[in-house]
């Protein structure tokens, strides 16, 4: 075949599959049903525990209530299965609930099979307890920088499989595991949250899904409202900080952008305070919630 003949083949083949695929997408346009009716955002303010001043769980719930909170963040995951009967005293009859169990590193990623193993089980021994106080999820991380890790590669392809067969038994108990991206100081493996969607699509089950954290955003993303669509309908925690690590309102660092996303993608799940306080935490951390609803105001789509 000439050149000029070879030109004229590939025109036609081009055709046919211009054709084809025109045809498919009539087709798809017929079969499509109709888009649900997305939900508006919300804003629903939770915060970590150990932030909130208080001697027990249950007054650090009425006090974060007070506030205009309607979420409490457990951290210190070991501790969480004796900690159930305390957990659900605590935010019975308020408007708070348990938003996430902040669990992290659990040696999914190690290079030992048998170490991953054994962490991939006390992950699957958490998911009970997690249902059990109706945490929307638990927040685990792949790896810090200084675990022993598999390469690259091979981490992410033993991550899918593990989350797979993990969040199974999250799903059926309630709950969902939720990867939390990090920065590069923290953890270099998962650092975006388009890479942390990407993992949730290919493990593909609603027990998998993953978060996004404004600190270390600030230090990974070139958009907050980009990450937060991208991550798109996996995205089901938030953590709230400033840009050096306090509370929102306490730097220069603004919460609109991001905003601004969770809005586009119709974000139904809790923002959460994990961050430190720069002066008396009574008078300091209400004064961040009327900031959050105000910027939450500003983030007009
Ligand atoms: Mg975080």
């Amino acid at each position: 075949m000439d050149r000029r003949e070879f030109l004229k083949s590939s025109v036609a083949a081009a055709g046919m599959v211009a054709g084809v695929s025109a045809i498919a997408s009539r087709a798809d346009a017929q079969e499509a049903p109709a888009p649900a009716e997305k939900k508006p955002a919300v804003l629903k303010i939770s915060s970590q525990e150990s932030r909130v001043p208080g001697k027990t769980l249950r007054e650090k719930v009425e006090k974060l209530q007070s506030w205009g909170a309607v979420g409490v963040e457990i951290t210190g995951a070991s501790k969480v299965p004796d900690r159930v009967g305390e957990i659900k005293d605590a935010v019975k009859g308020t408007d708070v609930v348990v938003s996430a169990v902040c669990a992290g590193y659990f040696q999914l990623i190690d290079p030992d099979e048998e170490k991953r193993k054994a962490g991939a089980q006390r992950l699957k021994d958490l998911c009970g307890p997690a249902g059990e106080i109706g945490s929307t999820g638990i927040i685990i991380v792949p790896a810090f920088n200084n675990h022993p890790q598999l390469p690259h590669k091979e981490a992410r392809k033993v991550l899918v499989d593990l989350l797979g067969e993990i969040g199974e038994v999250a799903r059926k108990a309630g709950t969902r595991l939720m990867l939390e991206p990090l920065n590069r100081g923290e953890a270099y493996f998962l650092r975006q949250l388009a890479d942390a969607a990407s993992i949730c699509r290919d493990v593909n089950n609603p027990g998998a899904a993953m978060m996004g954290d404004f600190y270390h955003m600030c230090k990974e993303e070139t958009s907050d409202c980009g990450a937060f669509l991208s991550a798109g309908k996996y995205l089901h925690h938030i953590h709230l900080a400033s840009r050096t690590r306090k509370l929102p309102g306490q730097d220069e660092r603004s919460f609109v952008d991001g905003f601004r996303g969770l809005k586009m993608i119709g974000y139904q799940d809790f923002c959460s305070l994990e961050c430190s306080v720069k002066g008396k935490a009574d008078v300091e951390i209400p004064k961040s919630f009327r900031l959050l609803e105000k910027q939450w105001k500003e983030a007009t789509v």
